[in-house]
């Protein structure tokens, strides 16, 4: 069926295989399903609503509000709701349960599940298990990094999303298995590198696209297991390094220059309909080990998923993001690990399974509409009930919110509890404060952003400045630069001069958020288009990223294979 979404009015497609699956993830109470009804909004305003739930990168100052000890928390100093240090959340020294609300029937149960989300203790930030990094987010695994999120096991990094595995990797995204590299975007297994777009294996490289297996080039596209290449062009290894002696003075201004350049040479490259490897019957971008998953993104190990992103290990999910470690029969959620047969959670994980309507739930049975509760089951606004009783209630509850609209979609943006300028939804969908209100959203006004009064440092263009003289270090680490875009002041910190020195990388002249903005104009939208290959004569159609206006040459998997490998 063809529907209008409610918010955008754009016209979306729902299948058979979609409300077949609607239907398998509905909820059976007493032996009898509660069916979850088609979505009302478009994919796309479905993926905006879910990441209005994610403050990913915004941290703040605060202090914990149990034992009063500064903390570095995703909540703002002015925000009404509870945040808690790792080690009082997780402490016995409080009990979900002691929140408890009774249902109010003549009450919108959402509205009474915002009251109780006010009240329970939230995590002050999503990062469990790091060492020495305080200032990340949504990670886990990390030793001595500084600024990444939804990054996992990574040691020396900073200034990176979506990066695993990586070892002093600074201002990346989406990377796997990278060393010592900077300005990544979509790569795996590449060491000693700046500045690649898509590359994999590739090493002691700049401003490549596309290139696999190579080493020592510069400014290509496309190649396959080369070495000494400028342009495209074979040289001998003097040649090489002579010229590259000019072509890349190690100065901003070089590298502004040499990346336009290569983004002129990629546009006129022709681009694969989807980057990823051993998909089987997959659409989507960046995806990798999936199967039967369609409109799907960042995900590796998917099967039978739809519309879902940032995905490891998941089966049976549709709308999901970051569901990971074994998830299965999961419909809209956010931020998920081992949880089974729910809708609309946020941060379930540890076996939890039965879930509608609820967040921060470890090792959980039987639940809806809870908040931050741990080993428990029947229970309704965090009260405990029978069997009986809560099977009872549950079927009240969905026949009310049915009667409003409610059932069936995500929490509302209104139940956010970040402004939406926070979260990462502004980052994909951005709007103006008065666009945010419009759709339930809330705006932080406030920047909480420590003030700067000192004069502004203007780096030297030369890393080398540095390298020989500790004093002008001093200078660079006791002052802030003004961003050359938004004017934000930003400090260098010791860890990031130190790894600018040994890679020769100047000291960037633009605050981490221009620098991230930047790195994503180069990923497309979370959309898919169908078309048809631009190869001559070959008729093989395919769902893409890229959209029809765009002015790259978009081929089937076969003729890229042909014609780039
Ligand atoms: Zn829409
Ligand atoms: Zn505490
Ligand atoms: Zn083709």
């Amino acid at each position: 069926m063809t529907k209008q979404c409610k918010q955008c009015s754009k016209e979306f497609k729902v299948t058979d295989a979609d409300l077949e699956f609607y239907k398998k993830v509905s909820p059976t109470i007493s032996g009898e399903v509660l069916e979850i009804p088609a979505p009302t909004l478009c994919p796309e305003c479905r993926i905006q609503r879910r990441f209005t739930f994610r403050n990913e990168r915004k941290l703040y100052s605060n202090k914990c509000h149990s034992c009063q000890k500064p903390i570095v928390t995703i909540y703002a100093p002015n925000s009404p709701y509870q945040p808690y240090c790792q080690a009082c959340w997780y402490s016995d020294k409080w009990d979900g349960v002691s929140f408890a609300m009774d249902y109010e029937p003549n009450k919108p149960f959402l509205e009474q599940f915002k009251d109780l989300m006010l009240k329970v203790p939230r995590l002050a930030v999503m990062s469990p298990n790091n060492e020495n990094s305080e200032y990340i987010n949504g990670a886990t695994g990390n030793k001595d990094c500084y600024l990444i999120f939804v990054s996992d096991h990574n040691e020396n990094c900073a200034y990176s999303e979506k990066i695993l595995n990586c070892l002093d990797v600074f201002d990346s995204t989406d990377c796997e298995k990278c060393d010592y590299s900077y300005q990544l975007n979509g790569c795996t297994g590449c060491s000693r590198s700046q500045y690649l777009i898509d590359c994999h294996n590739t090493n002691d490289s700049k401003f490549c696209f596309d290139c696999r297996g190579c080493n020592d080039c510069f400014l290509c596209t496309g190649l396959r297991q080369k070495q000494f290449c400028i342009e495209n062009q074979q040289l001998s290894e003097t040649d090489y390094r002579k010229r590259i002696a000019e072509l890349d003075p190690h100065t901003q201004k070089s590298n502004d220059e040499n990346m336009a350049k290569l983004l002129k040479l990629k546009k006129n490259m022709p681009h694969s309909f989807i980057h990823g490897n051993k998909n089987e019957n997959c659409s989507g971008d960046y995806i990798n080990n999936c199967k039967d998953s369609h409109d799907c993104y960042e995900s590796h190990y998917l099967e039978n998923a739809k519309f879902s992103i940032a995905g490891n290990r998941a089966k049976d999910i549709y709308d999901c993001y970051v569901p990971v470690d074994d998830t299965d029969l999961v419909l809209e959620s956010v931020s998920m690990s081992n949880l089974h047969s729910s809708a609309f959670t946020f941060a379930c994980y540890n076996g939890c399974r039965n879930l509608y309507y609820s967040e921060y739930m470890d090792g959980c049975h039987n639940c809806f509409g809870c908040s931050g509760l741990k080993k428990k089951e029947f229970c309704i606004l965090n009260k405990q009930y029978t069997e009986e009783e809560y099977n009872k209630l549950v079927a009240q509850i969905i026949e009310s919110m049915k009667s409003t609209g409610a059932w069936g979609e995500y929490f509302p943006i209104s139940l956010s509890p970040y402004g939406y300028n926070e979260t990462v939804a502004n980052s994909y969908f951005p709007l103006t404060n008065e666009e945010a209100l419009k759709i339930g959203g809330k705006w932080q006004d406030q920047d909480f952003a420590p003030n700067y009064g000192g004069e502004f440092y203007i780096p030297h263009e030369k890393i080398e400045e540095y390298v020989s003289s500790a004093s002008e270090c001093d200078k660079l680490l006791g002052s802030a630069i003004k961003c050359s875009t938004s004017g934000k002041p930003f400090r260098i910190t010791k860890q990031e001069l130190t790894f600018y020195m040994k890679q020769l990388i100047p000291i960037p002249t633009k605050h981490y958020d221009e620098r991230f903005a930047e790195r994503l104009v180069l990923r497309n939208a979370y959309k898919v288009y169908h078309r048809e290959c631009m190869n001559d004569g070959c008729t093989n159609e395919f769902d893409t990223t890229y959209a029809e206006d765009r002015p790259e040459k978009i081929l089937c998997e076969k003729c890229y294979q042909r014609i780039v490998s």
